[in-house]
């Protein structure tokens, strides 16, 4: 089968992966650089992480596998009627398309927004990286998981950073749970305006609701767009993000979407570790094996600077302190998500055991 990819990201560089020794694999890249790892940017921008250890996949890995990897082009059309994606090189004839073109930051829309930047690429990182080296200090507008790993790491670096966010919790999580992470991190130096709306930016900060707030680098950190465009123009039905079922199957026969472009029953999936998780699914279901995602049940570990936290499962509404690190998640007496801070082992048994269901005497 010819299976063209295109983006790669987690997703379709780990769909191609799974599936180069049984079909012709193709990936469609926009960038002109190897894959890189998204999670590492905030590593790199502070200083901790060379460049050359952000590519975990060499030219000669995709040439090994027999993937016929093309960066620097961009897929434009899908032509389902003739089965063939329309890029700026060119047609490529496929017999299932897979788009895994991910999602774009969610840029800021007050005044001022041409003093803010975002972060998605490892373009945006090296800008940023640059500018931080050069001032010195951090503004991060958001408090989710980017906005944290980047505070984290470069307080931790020795620079100057603040957090505004519009919410009073972190992460989505309740008050205590960011009271925890936010002790952890204030540790690090890492200022914290919570409850505080941007109203506009200027050169030296912002002005929010609260009083102005001083930073020279700005990042907003917003959330995500998912980039469903091609599938739009494709007359692929799409929500937020491509709409897809529990098979991965986009609207058109033959064409899927994973990772952060797809949208599943209102869920995006927006991390790189649900997008590598579509891919291992759906490579199995194109070998015709069974095989299913749980999209409601979510789970990553993320590393705010040499704090691991993780989040598994459903961690909204009453938590209960298992231990002084860990809050558990019930549905009566069944334990259906947890937070741990800093215990990655434990974070490891409790998914497991959250997936299967225990109740908590069983813990
Ligand atoms: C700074 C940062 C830190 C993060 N930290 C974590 C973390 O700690 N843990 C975690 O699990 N996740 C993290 N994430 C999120 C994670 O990186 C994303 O969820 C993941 O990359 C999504 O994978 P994807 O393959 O769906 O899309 P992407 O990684 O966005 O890849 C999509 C690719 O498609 C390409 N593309 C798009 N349109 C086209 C087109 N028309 N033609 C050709 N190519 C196209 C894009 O150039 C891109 O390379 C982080 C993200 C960022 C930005």
């Amino acid at each position: 089968m010819r299976i063209v990819i295109v983006g790669n990201g987690p997703g379709g560089v780990e769909l191609a992966n799974q599936l180069s020794g049984e079909h012709k694999v193709t990936i469609v890249e926009r960038e002109n650089v190897l894959h890189y790892s998204k999670p590492m940017l905030s590593h790199y921008i502070a200083g901790f992480v060379e460049k050359e250890k952000l590519f975990p996949y060499s030219f000669s890995w995709y040439e090994k596998k027999g993937i016929d990897l093309n960066l620097g082009v961009k897929a434009e059309v899908i032509d389902r009627a003739r089965k063939r994606l329309i890029t700026s090189d060119g047609e490529i004839p496929y017999d299932v398309l897979v788009i895994a073109t991910g999602a774009r930051p969610r840029g800021p829309t007050f005044e001022g927004k041409e003093f803010v930047q975002t972060l998605r690429t490892l373009q945006d990182a090296e800008r940023i990286k640059e500018q931080i080296e050069k001032y010195k200090d951090a503004l991060i507008l958001g408090g989710g998981f980017i906005g944290l790993e980047l505070v984290a790491n470069l307080a931790k670096a020795g620079y100057r950073v603040r957090l505004v966010h519009r919410g009073s919790n972190l992460l989505g999580l309740d008050e205590e749970l960011t009271k925890a992470i936010m002790e952890k991190l204030e540790g690090y130096g890492v200022e914290f305006y919570l409850d505080a709306n941007t109203l506009k930016a200027d050169e030296n900060g912002i002005f929010t609701d609260k009083g102005y707030v001083e930073g020279k680098v700005k990042i907003c950190a917003f959330g995500v767009i998912p980039n469903k465009e091609i599938a739009v123009k494709g007359g692929i039905h799409a929500g937020r993000g491509i709409l897809i079922d529990d098979h991965f199957r986009t609207s058109a026969k033959d064409v899927y979407a994973i990772g952060d472009c797809a949208e599943y029953n209102g869920i995006i999936g927006g991390t790189a570790k649900a997008a590598m998780e579509h891919a291992r699914v759906l490579a199995n279901i194109l070998r015709g094996k069974e095989d299913s995602y749980d999209f409601e049940f979510r789970s990553t570990v993320f590393k705010f600077g040499d704090i691991p936290v993780a989040l598994i499962g459903k961690t909204k509404g009453e938590g209960k302190w298992f231990d002084e690190k860990t809050k558990i998640f019930l549905e009566g007496e069944k334990v259906i998500g947890a937070v741990v801070i800093e215990d990655v082992r434990k974070a490891m048994m409790l998914e497991k055991k959250a997936k299967a269901g225990v109740s908590i005497d069983e813990l």
